[in-house]
């Protein structure tokens, strides 16, 4: 990042700041390329870290890799295992290929089954379900999101940023 790009962002930042009276929401510059309407995020809570991530598979993934430096694809037989970094996580140990999920249950997100009300964790315990339970299989998930989600309008994003709704991108 140059000189000149970081100081326009902490510009914005605290004209954002100074409008809303509370630190802006900070969202990866990404999540606008794969949504043009509204997108649930909730708070990172990885050691150190101030944004908010799109509460999604691709977008968690795309998070640890950019911000936390983690290569989430790695799952090989050598692969070290690293430990979770969340706050209140008890620093679970997984290989990184793994911690995308790990991450998407942190974030407080359910899939419910329409049909016998069962609250899974994970969408692919929810599809296990439809799989296994008996009289579930044509249920749907109804998803339901955590007390932390925010709902964030990309349409209303001009320039990285949007006053409304408090929030800027990060490159
Ligand atoms: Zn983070
Ligand atoms: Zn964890
Ligand atoms: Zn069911």
């Amino acid at each position: 990042m140059n000189t000149d790009r970081s100081s326009e962002i902490s510009m914005v930042h605290d004209m954002l700041q100074e409008y809303n009276g509370v630190n802006p929401i900070l969202i990866d510059r990404d999540i606008l390329r794969d949504h043009n309407a509204e997108v649930i995020v909730h708070p990172c809570n990885w050691e150190g870290c101030t944004m908010h991530i799109a509460v999604e598979h691709k977008q968690v993934s795309k998070h640890l890799q950019q911000h936390h430096g983690i290569n989430t694809s790695a799952t090989s037989e050598d692969t070290q295992k690293i430990s979770c970094l969340w706050t209140d996580c008890l620093h679970a140990r997984m290989k990184p290929g793994n911690l995308t999920r790990h991450i998407l249950s942190h974030l407080g997100v359910r899939w419910i089954c329409s049909t016998c009300e069962a609250t899974l964790s994970r969408e692919d315990a929810f599809r296990r379900h439809t799989l296994e339970k008996v009289g579930c299989q044509d249920a749907k998930a109804v998803v339901k999101y955590g007390d932390r989600s925010l709902v964030i309008d990309t349409v209303y994003i001009d320039g990285g940023w949007s006053a409304s709704q408090n929030v800027m991108c990060i490159p």
